[in-house]
């Protein structure tokens, strides 16, 4: 019996995603026993007009990582839509938007002075910017075009479900590929994962008096953190009680507060407003100017709570730039 085929296809990322999948160490032989890969571009050689010349929802599933920046990316994540019978956000910047949605604070003007003008490192007196066609004696050469917006991957196609984290854990590749071959699959829309705040299943929750409340907020960096206590009742900002658990509480055991790559749970519509909601409400300081000085401590609040969920949030991009 001919095997089902699917996509790893990936967009604006870091290429974790793709480890991601080859972490699953013996476990890919079942996945490849199973499945016949047809496309994957950090692997194998297939074509752009390999996937074209193929007939509608040929692939069972396609899994696409990483955010829409460009006009090649929106091209080829349609493309797929059309190919495949179900399409999954794998990993936080399909997801959420991740790490490469945190330049909507910025935009393509902006973007392009940075990279190839005004770092150190830069000579470029003439400004010269890539272009989507340039012209040499040979003939034309051709950019896809650099948006001013990083989008999620459902912000552009329609989205089965969701696999979460940056990178997904290689449990939950394997549970959500075994899901898809058994059809045993959630409701559509569905985020592959548990669905209760990290806090809820963290080790260190224990440690967490009931009533929270702190008077400094402080950098990882800046204390020695007594690793059998809650990161927030010590004054460190972790974001677990606005992110979706799941992960094995990955950067809790490795002594780091949560950044918030799981995204938020059912309940919360944007994960930065939910946590600085929270952190309001355990801060004891009743001075004003007190307050304002515990609120410019913290450096890069857009960094720190949008850290993976800009472009899905509600402020989505910085406005006016
Ligand atoms: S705030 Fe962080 S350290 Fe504290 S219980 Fe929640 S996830 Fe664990
Ligand atoms: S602890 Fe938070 S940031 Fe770390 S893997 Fe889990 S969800 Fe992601």
């Amino acid at each position: 019996m001919a095997k089902p085929l699917v996509a790893f296809y990936w967009c604006a990322s870091c290429g974790g995603c793709e480890e991601a999948v080859i972490d699953l160490a013996e476990d890919i032989l079942k996945v490849v026993e199973a499945v016949d890969i047809r496309l994957w571009p950090v692997a194998m050689d297939f074509k752009r007009s390999d996937v074209e010349a193929m007939a509608d929802k040929s692939f069972a599933v396609s899994f696409i990582n990483g955010a829409i920046r460009t006009s090649e990316q929106e091209e080829m994540v349609k493309l797929l839509r059309q190919k495949s019978g179900l399409v999954v956000a794998f990993g936080a910047c399909s997801h959420l938007g991740g790490i490469p949605g945190l330049a909507n604070v910025a935009n393509k003007k902006e973007i392009f002075e940075t990279a190839y003008k005004s770092t150190r490192s830069t000579v470029n007196p003439k400004g010269v910017y890539p272009q989507t066609v340039t012209e040499i004696p040979q003939g034309k050469l051709t950019l896809p075009e650099f948006f001013d917006t990083v989008k999620t991957l459902d912000q552009t196609i329609d989205v089965d479900y969701y696999l979460p984290g940056c990178a997904p854990p290689p449990d939950l590749i394997m549970q959500a590929v075994t899901a898809i071959l058994e059809g045993k699959l959630p409701e559509k829309g569905s985020v592959l994962t548990v669905d209760k705040a990290l806090c809820e299943t963290c080790p260190l929750n224990k440690s967490k008096p009931d009533v929270l409340a702190i008077k400094e907020i402080k950098r990882i960096s800046e204390v020695i953190h007594d690793p059998e206590k809650c990161f927030l009742a010590e004054g460190i900002i972790c974001l677990g009680p606005a992110t979706r658990g799941g992960c094995g509480e990955r950067c809790i055991n490795a002594n780091m507060p949560c950044r918030g790559c799981f995204g938020p749970t059912k309940e919360v519509k944007d994960m930065g407003a939910k946590f600085l909601s929270s952190l309001a409400s355990i801060i004891d300081v009743d001075d004003v100017q007190e307050i304002e000085r515990i609120a410019e401590s913290v450096l890069d609040p857009i960094g720190l709570f949008y850290m993976y969920s800009l472009p899905s949030s509600i402020l989505r991009r910085k406005q006016g730039v």
